[in-house]
């Protein structure tokens, strides 16, 4: 395979990317400058050294030296309110919610959705594992709230069920309550596209 067509390929795995739009990419790679071509693989070659997984969130975060404990700033944030712990399918739908700018609380990547017709194996992709160690983290921190903040679709709402579920085997949830981010948004929506408004909105009737 020549170097071009196995930038295709890649381009291709990449999400919402399909074979057109990866051959215009690769395309366009092509036309950059030399300087361009080199700066931008020499930003991919730097990621897995500047970007960290957070141990509590799991999100990905520019590696700062003043990072305590592996945490991402949200998450050593001493002002953020520990009782709430929002869970999202992913990294961007974080960057979603902050930019709202009325959810205090912190977070949870859980890495993925289930596909309805999937139902039990995709779970097992997800961070599973490392939510339960959270959930128990945290509930011995206060925690009094989780908000499940899925996309308002079928894979969505079953990655929801998916999510309460694994929350009630956790001892110490009885009280919890689980209240869910999407019964504000409309169907279809997906979090990551959504407008600071509506995710105001939503976040205010969560229920
Ligand atoms: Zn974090």
């Amino acid at each position: 395979m020549s170097p071009l067509d196995k930038l295709i390929t890649y381009f291709e795995k990449f999400p919402g990317t399909g074979g057109r739009q990866a051959k215009r990419f690769a395309f366009h790679v092509l036309s950059l400058k030399k300087e361009q071509v080199e700066e931008l693989a020499a930003l991919i070659t730097s990621l897995p050294q500047s970007v960290s997984e957070c141990a509590d969130c799991h999100r990905f975060f520019s590696w700062q030296k003043n990072s305590t404990d592996g945490l991402c700033p949200l998450c050593a944030n001493p002002s953020r309110d520990y009782s709430k712990l929002l869970v999202v399918a992913r990294d961007t739908d974080i960057q979603a919610i902050e930019r709202s700018g009325v959810y205090d609380g912190l977070y949870f990547v859980l890495g993925g959705t289930i596909p309805l017709l999937n139902s039990v194996e995709a779970g097992t992709r997800l961070r599973t594992g490392a939510f339960r160690a959270l959930i128990a983290k945290r509930l011995e921190a206060g925690l009094s709230e989780v908000i499940l903040a899925f996309a308002v679709n079928p894979d969505g709402e079953n990655t929801g069920r998916f999510t309460e579920g694994l929350l009630r085997e956790i001892p110490g949830t009885a009280s919890l309550k689980i209240s869910e981010l999407g019964r504000g948004l409309s169907t279809g929506s997906e979090l990551e596209y959504a407008d600071g408004e509506t995710i105001k909105s939503a976040l205010r009737n969560r229920s």
